[in-house]
């Protein structure tokens, strides 16, 4: 009687612990700090609608994007887009060149840089091998990579899964011994449509790469020698998406494409395009993808087994998905977040505002009827509205300004765009630098 008394007792002791636990886990902060409670928001008032505004594209977030170009990084925490500059969709061409680098590649930098854009670049494992200076400096000078297997060969590539992977593999090893960083994005040598079955597509997925393909093909490999006025034809006709991934090639014997390429990129920097690089990042990354063709789904290869499976693609996410730290340099303070305590919500750093509040030592208040944080510095202070995301700052004897920065509220948490908290506590942002570990934002 007793020993039952006492077993399920235990039971329900071992019970309440594993809830304390879980909720823990969950509310992290609620632990740390009893103030929080300030923060337990009962009304049910949909997040939905405070966020609504924002529909701002996803930016540059590539690291490789983000080492060498200043200018980039700091719309990364930008969310100062006017509201009618947000609501438009922008249009944006990703211009992708295949197959090098090559003694053209150098070229291409410079044409590049002459019109201060970016792009990507699915490079050849064994060519970054021979040309190792010219991956370096499409990096440090803002363009993404891509993997595009080691050497090309489609009788190799695509008799079965497991060679594909491996050239990925061995090519993804090159670029990071060259540049010291890993992508995550592959495009198929010829494309995936013929190429790729179910099988391709769904393991590099769960190996944590992203395939992407394009939907305006510039035709500069149809055969040897397209001319450039073709090229550009083809690069620049019937083009009725917002959203354009340019097929371009800079291996050898594209002496054309880079005859071309000037003209390409001022046809659409004409008709409104900004150029970007693409991003494992970017929504609907996903839609550059060609479907399953039924030719490749009769190719009947062999089918890696689950073993292999499970040595080789499952832990590979883990390369691209472990976290970095953020770490900010305000002023003389230096403080962090940890992976998973910050968040990248449609390109922008978006922190807890009340632990930020408190790595900077600021008091911030809930004021409960109407829903706003009120952060006291002092002289100044400024209140964000939950329900409107509406900024108003008062500074002693001016009047008080008010600007609309959309927060989201989740859970206990209200999450704010890290540029604005640093503007508008005074600390604004100088630089911010990214590496495999890190990123590092220094602040006033
Ligand atoms: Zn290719």
């Amino acid at each position: 009687m007793i020993k039952s008394f006492f077993i399920i007792n235990t039971q329900k002791f071992v019970l309440v612990l594993m809830m304390l636990l879980l909720a823990v886990l969950m509310f992290p902060e609620q632990g740390k700090h009893n103030v929080n409670q300030l923060f337990d928001i009962k009304s049910t008032q949909s997040i939905s609608t405070i966020s609504k505004g924002v529909s701002t594209p996803m930016r540059d977030m590539n690291l490789l994007n983000y080492q060498a170009t200043s200018s980039p990084t700091l719309e990364l925490l930008s969310s100062t887009k006017s509201q009618a500059e947000t609501l438009l969709p922008q249009k944006t061409v990703y211009l992708t060149f295949d197959d090098g680098p090559s003694k053209l590649t150098d070229e291409v930098l410079d044409i590049l840089k002459g019109f201060n854009i970016h792009a990507t670049f699915f490079v050849l494992g064994e060519q970054v091998k021979r040309f190792p200076e010219l991956v370096t400096r499409a990096v440090e000078e803002g363009h993404a990579l891509g993997n595009h297997s080691y050497n090309h060969n489609y009788e190799e590539l695509y008799k079965g899964f497991s060679p594909f992977w491996s050239q990925i593999k061995q090519t993804e090893e090159t670029i990071r011994s060259v540049t010291g960083l890993h992508t995550s994005l592959v495009r198929a040598p010829g494309g995936t449509a013929g190429h790729f079955d179910d099988t391709y597509f769904t393991l590099l997925k769960e190996g944590g790469y992203q395939v992407v393909d394009w939907n305006v093909d510039s035709g500069d490999s149809k055969r040897r020698g397209v001319p450039a006025r073709d090229i550009i034809k083809d690069a620049t006709t019937n083009i009725n998406n917002d959203q354009v991934v340019v097929l371009m090639h800079d291996g050898n014997g594209h002496e054309e494409t880079v005859k071309a390429l000037p003209e390409i990129i001022s046809y659409y920097k004409d008709k409104g395009y900004k150029f970007d690089v693409l991003t494992p990042e970017l929504p609907k990354l996903e839609s550059f993808q060609f479907k399953v063709t039924k030719s490749a789904r009769a190719l009947q290869r062999p089918q890696p087994n689950e073993e292999w499976i499970a040595t080789n693609v499952l832990p590979n996410a883990a390369l691209f998905t472990h976290g970095k730290r953020l770490v900010m340099e305000i002023g003389r303070l230096e403080t962090d977040f940890k992976h998973g305590e910050y968040r990248i919500f449609e390109g922008r750093i978006m922190v807890p505002l009340r632990t930020m509040m408190d790595k900077m030592d600021v008091s911030v208040k809930w004021d409960v009827k109407n829903k706003l944080a009120v952060i006291d510095m002092g002289l100044n202070s400024l209140q964000i509205s939950v329900a409107t995301g509406d900024w108003t700052s008062n500074k002693k004897e001016t009047a008080s300004q008010t600007k609309n920065v959309p927060v989201q509220m989740k859970g206990n948490t209200l999450w704010v765009p890290l540029r604005e908290i640093l503007s508008a506590t005074g600390h604004d942002p100088i630089s911010i630098n990214v590496n495999e570990e890190e990123w590092r934002i220094r602040a006033l």
